[in-house]
């Protein structure tokens, strides 16, 4: 194979996107993924008849032409929904997102959040996205912050905004106008707001699907090869199964805090800033139930530390075929990190009792089927060495012919568009100098 193609650490959605946009340009590439077979995050499987995705996984286009490429390899395999998703605070229900939809809120605490959003609308001040914390309270004001903001984001990202910058908002936290919180305030407005208001899903087999009609395209692509050592003086790499190869220009998605163990011979600030990179973790239960389809809703966000999960959601509301007939199937999502570590043995019990306790379990529910993805890599944290570290450890890399691409590659708060973009990008920038 010698220098000449182009290779691709990991078959994510990212590796694949870049090795089919290479290909389409013509030039040769080699993708090396460590499962036994590609996807990464977006994989499905099926258990006793309910198809489960790795947590829950919905497509959300801002850009054509990754619709496009989608829809391609999709065919009528997709399908738009509107979304229905809710927020569980003052021991109630309320329509996501919190900020534009007070409405049913408890008099005190909708009074609370609509007073502190209108003081800080008036006040004027930019609060600047340096720091996260400020960011939320000048945003929103006081009481929303208090009631939902603070709380939800603390236990989602296990450190509190104030550790945080809000340099990865843009799009993802809806910020409502006056007129619409004081509309979604005095009654129950069912007007969508955000990136995510749509979404799209496979018709059929989980979005597992997507992964799948992209790797059928993709010629060259070894499974079961888990990138072992990096030797950039020699430009060689060893896989854990022993196979060794030269490589010349290089992609990699995988996880960058590993990539940094893998390296020979890093310069002290350099691995100084791999040290520093911080992320949390998602301990994920997918559940398969006895139990005809609840409700119409699609995901609920749970700010309340009492409770263990931030979020469930319904896989039976996003496909009619993910479940066997009469059965209903969701997920629960737990946040984890070295800052707020979570306890694997009792966390699957605790999942259970607290779907009970806000009712999405009822008494006569008997649970088919239990599915755990353990996802070391959930979203990097955005803390105040991310800027810095991302860009020294980046930096050093392109030096040496490495590009990264993708939500761990590239380190980067995003979502399957956004890696799939970044693929056509990076497969654009990739030198053309190869030895
Ligand atoms: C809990 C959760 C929910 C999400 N929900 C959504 C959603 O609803 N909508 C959305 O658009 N996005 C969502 N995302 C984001 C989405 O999953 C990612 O943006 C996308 O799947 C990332 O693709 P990737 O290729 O960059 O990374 P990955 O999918 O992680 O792919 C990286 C690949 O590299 C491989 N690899 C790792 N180490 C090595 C090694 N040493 N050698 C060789 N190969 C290696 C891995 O096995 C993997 O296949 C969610 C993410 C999480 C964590």
């Amino acid at each position: 194979m010698g220098r000449s193609s182009v290779v691709i650490l990991g078959a994510g959605l990212a590796g694949l996107s870049a090795a089919w946009h290479l290909q389409q340009s013509g030039r040769p590439c080699h993708v090396y993924e460590k499962e036994a077979e590609p996807g990464g995050l977006c994989r499905s499987k099926k258990v006793q008849g309910f198809v489960f995705d790795c947590d829950g996984h919905l497509l959300h286009f801002r850009h054509k032409e990754v619709f496009d490429l989608v829809r391609e390899l999709l065919k009528d395999n997709l399908v738009r929904h509107r979304r229905d998703s809710w927020v569980y605070c003052d021991d109630r229900f309320i329509r996501y997102p919190f900020q534009a939809n007070l409405f049913g809120l408890s008099r005190p605490v909708l009074k609370e959040c609509l007073t502190g959003f209108i003081r800080a609308k008036r006040s004027g001040v930019d609060p600047g996205k340096e720091n996260f914390l400020k960011w939320i309270e000048g945003t929103f004001g006081e009481g929303i912050a208090r009631h939902f903001m603070i709380p939800y984001n603390t236990k989602f990202w296990t450190v509190h905004p104030r550790h945080m910058t809000g340099e990865w908002l843009d799009g993802f936290i809806p910020q409502p106008s006056m007129d619409r919180v004081i509309d979604g305030a005095v009654h129950d407005s069912r007007q969508l707001l955000g990136y995510n208001s749509h979404f799209w899903y496979p018709r059929e087999g989980g979005i597992g699907q997507l992964a799948v009609a992209f790797s059928k395209r993709i010629r060259n692509l070894h499974t079961g090869f888990q990138l072992n050592r990096i030797d950039l003086r020699h430009r060689r790499m060893t896989f854990a199964n022993g196979v060794s190869r030269e490589f010349g220009d290089l992609i990699t998605t995988m996880p960058l805090p590993e990539l940094g163990g893998l390296i020979q011979d890093l310069p002290d600030d350099v691995r100084r800033a791999f040290a520093q990179l911080r992320w949390n973790s998602i301990f994920n239960v997918n559940l398969g139930l006895r139990q005809e389809k609840p409700s119409s809703r699609h995901w609920i966000y749970f700010p309340q530390e009492r409770i263990s999960f931030f979020r469930a959601g319904f896989f039976h509301n996003f496909s009619a075929h993910v479940t066997p007939p009469g059965m209903s199937s969701l997920y629960a999502e737990v946040s984890y990190s070295t800052y707020k570590p979570l306890d694997k043995v009792t966390v699957l019990g605790r999942i259970e009792k607290d779907l009970r306790k806000v009712g999405l379990l009822q008494a006569g529910d008997h649970i088919v089927c239990r599915d755990v993805n353990d996802i070391r890599y959930g979203y990097p944290v955005y803390d105040r060495h991310y800027t810095g570290a991302r860009r020294l450890i980046l930096d050093f890399l392109r030096g040496h012919r490495i590009l990264t691409c993708g939500r761990y590659g590239g380190w980067q708060y995003m979502s399957m568009e956004d890696v799939i973009l970044e693929g056509r990008e990076v497969s654009r920038r990739v030198g053309f100098s190869s030895i």
